[in-house]
């Protein structure tokens, strides 16, 4: 979001440096510029916070406006850090998919969600148990793996999709997701639905329990991840007569209307 921010910040200073696009660009160069201009005009204490971002750019801008760079995305693509893909990508970014279920999942997967075990390990707090079974240390792939409420959840999602759920290491159970998820199948689409509401679903049961002291029993949770995908993928077009999308829609109950 910073560097996209970051973009948008230096496609206004194109249209400052071009002078037209609007009437902000007009007065900045009546009022603000007088006889000078972008390059030249001073940092004033009275020079508005937003032009002073944009001012303290100029160095930044000079270099990059070279590269040709045009669009709000091209100038993202060429300031943005590039790291390699990673093959656990498509189970979160897809058609149809759910940006905050998404968000949550990511940082799943980047181990950046503050759970008890890395708080513990910060010495942020001393009890580190799951607030859902209070039996293990709540780390990431206990809570949202072997967490009996998780593989519970694991279990019915998998059952309903007409899969077996079988438990195994984050690692390996991720990667059989990549393998099997991949494509553009209702099955895939579903799974990979529920696999990111299941994750966010999880995460907000555990915060709502830690912090508000409310909870949901499992039969809620699942409820919750089968209103999500139904309601999710009512009334889209599939191949109906396929029989693995027929019986995928009774069992998630997912109507054409
Ligand atoms: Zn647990």
């Amino acid at each position: 979001m910073k560097i996209w921010n970051k973009a948008y910040m230096i496609l206004l200073i194109k249209k400052v440096l071009a002078g037209q696009g609007s009437l902000w660009v007009a007065w900045l160069n009546s009022y603000v510029f007088k006889d000078k201009n972008f390059w030249s005009v001073e940092i004033k204490p009275s020079t508005s916070w937003c032009m002073k971002r944009l001012l303290k750019m100029r160095m930044e801008v000079h270099q990059l406006l070279s590269t040709g760079a045009a669009t709000a995305s091209s100038i993202w693509d060429s300031i943005r850090e590039k790291r390699p893909t990673v093959p656990w990508q498509k189970l979160l970014w897809y058609p149809m998919h759910i940006p905050k279920y998404s968000l949550i999942t990511l940082m799943a997967f980047l181990h950046r969600l503050p759970t008890k075990v890395r708080l513990q390990r910060m010495g942020v707090i001393i009890d580190s148990h799951c607030v859902l079974c209070s039996a293990e240390p709540e780390s990431r792939d206990h809570l949202f793996l072997f967490c009996p409420t998780a593989a519970s959840l694991w279990e019915s999602i998998f059952s309903l999709s007409g899969l077996i759920f079988c438990a195994c290491s984050w690692g390996d159970f991720m990667t059989q997701a990549c393998i099997n998820l991949k494509g553009k199948s209702l099955l895939s689409l579903i799974m990979k639905l529920a696999l990111n509401t299941l994750v966010y679903l999880l995460w907000e049961e555990r915060n709502k329990r830690l912090f508000q002291g409310r909870s949901r029993t499992v039969e809620d949770l699942l409820k919750a991840i089968k209103d999500v995908v139904r309601l999710h993928l009512k009334g889209r077009t599939f191949n109906r007569l396929l029989t693995v999308n027929f019986n995928l829609c009774n069992h998630w109950n997912i109507t054409d209307l």
